[in-house]
């Protein structure tokens, strides 16, 4: 796979100070895409991050610190990547939230936060940065959505809702681009061993009333028929297809990456 057109584009990955968006933010700049980081966390940490990114390759990586749940936020990030990187060729839609819990006791903030942050973040980065590719005459929208956009499990009711609505958009905007050489696909993982879930484990165990080691076994590696987490690389590899010349066609899809979960 030739990724010799990344070069010199700019990528906006939402919530990449960790875990899927850090391996995709990662994988972007070794590619030397320009990057801009978003995301939560530790002010240091995230300038040590941004300077090991800088190193990798030909782009340069600049940090911008919107709340996915602040529209205007949002929109002072898609200016900024304009402004100060010379365009959003690129742009991976990541950042997420997960809360467990049965619906009659879901909290109400939860829901709103989840669906904020999961599914209204895209479609306010998707409609700021939709003109900037049709400027350019090329763009790729890449949003990592989950297995949850297409099964859905107990517990899990605003992630499960906000997933199928990525999905939804997806679809949507790859119709209404599909003549000006911007691409529109989700990518849909299956279990990565994440910070999400790795709190994930905890908070199950306590809904289901099971052990730690129960959950892994029982819940998360039964659902997937590898028996294995996904590899972060795994899904930066296949952003990164998505956005090489070899890649041109594939638009409006829902890529499972799961290692045959959805197969059931
Ligand atoms: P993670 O917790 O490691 O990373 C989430 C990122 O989102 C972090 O950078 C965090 O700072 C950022 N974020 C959270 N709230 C934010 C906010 N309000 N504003 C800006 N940034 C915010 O989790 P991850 O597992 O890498 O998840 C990344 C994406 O992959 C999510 O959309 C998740 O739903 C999806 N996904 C994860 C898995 C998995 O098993 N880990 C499976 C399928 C899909």
């Amino acid at each position: 796979m030739s990724t010799s057109n990344i070069e010199g584009k700019t990528a906006v990955i939402t919530g990449s100070t960790s875990g899927i968006g850090l391996g995709i933010a990662t994988a972007l700049a070794e590619a030397g895409a320009n990057v801009l980081l978003n995301g939560l966390g530790d002010v240091d940490a995230i300038e040590t991050t941004r300077k090991e990114l800088d190193a990798l390759g030909a782009g340069d990586v600049l940090y911008h610190p919107a709340d996915m749940t602040r529209p205007d936020e949002i929109a002072d990030m898609i200016a900024c990547a304009n402004r100060d990187l010379g365009g959003v060729d690129i742009l991976v839609n990541n950042a997420g939230i997960q809360f467990v819990s049965a619906i009659e006791e879901f909290p109400t903030d939860k829901w709103d936060a989840i669906i904020a942050i999961n599914l209204s973040s895209s479609f306010h980065t998707i409609r700021a940065a939709i003109p900037l590719m049709k400027t350019a005459g090329w763009g790729r929208i890449v949003n990592i959505a989950s297995a949850h956009a297409l099964i859905a499990s107990p517990f899990k009711a605003a992630y499960v809702a906000a997933k199928h609505g990525v999905l939804g958009l997806t679809r949507t905007v790859s119709l209404e681009v599909a003549e000006e050489n911007i691409t529109v696909n989700a990518i849909c993982p299956g279990y990565v061993k994440t910070p999400l879930v790795e709190n994930q484990i905890t908070d199950t165990a306590k809904v289901r009333g099971i052990s730690e080691e129960e959950v892994v076994r029982d819940v998360i590696l039964a659902a997937q028929p590898s028996k294995k987490f996904i590899e972060i690389s795994e899904l930066a590899d296949l952003t990164l297809f998505l956005c090489s010349d070899g890649g041109a066609s594939i638009n409006g899809t829902a890529l499972s990456v799961d290692g045959g979960w959805s197969a059931h």
